[in-house]
């Protein structure tokens, strides 16, 4: 009987010491979570990297209001791309961090550029064989008269 009730004076020290471990061990997970986190981003950026070089590294995070308004509909978080062309930065969302390569304006003069290729390779592909047969016969025959 005597045993139990000579509680010592320590167990009750212990008792804060337990909060106190519970509140380090609840910092520690906090801690362990940011480390994954970050690794689990280091991993996603070095996949970015090989698909687009133009992603700015360590530039990923949460979207602000004006993000938001700016890129219409935003998951949250955003990343920052240095176009290919002019250098200047442009806030996309995380998932178009694979294939955003140029700034508004580049894009736009780039799309004029592909549109325009498109057409001439659209009228070469017009031309036919015998086309381009007759205009290879004619140069060979003007080259056999210079010569
Ligand atoms: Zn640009």
């Amino acid at each position: 009987m005597s045993a139990v009730t000579a509680i010592p004076e320590s167990l009750e020290v212990s008792v804060s010491q337990i909060s106190d471990l519970k509140a380090r061990q609840a910092e520690l997970k906090t801690l362990q979570r940011a480390v994954k986190d970050r690794a689990a981003t280091e991993a996603w950026e070095t996949k970015v990297l090989v698909r687009n070089p133009n992603y700015q590294v360590g530039s990923v995070r949460a979207a602000t209001d004006l993000d938001r308004e700016q890129l219409g509909h935003c998951h949250g978080k955003v990343c920052t791309i240095k176009c290919q062309v002019c250098g200047s930065e442009r806030t996309v969302n995380v998932q178009d961090a694979f294939q955003v390569k140029f700034c508004g304006e580049c894009r736009k003069q780039a799309g004029r550029e592909a549109a325009k290729e498109k057409r001439a390779a659209k009228k070469l592909a017009g031309i036919s064989r015998e086309d381009i047969e007759r205009q290879i016969a004619e140069l060979n025959k003007a080259l056999t008269r210079v010569a």
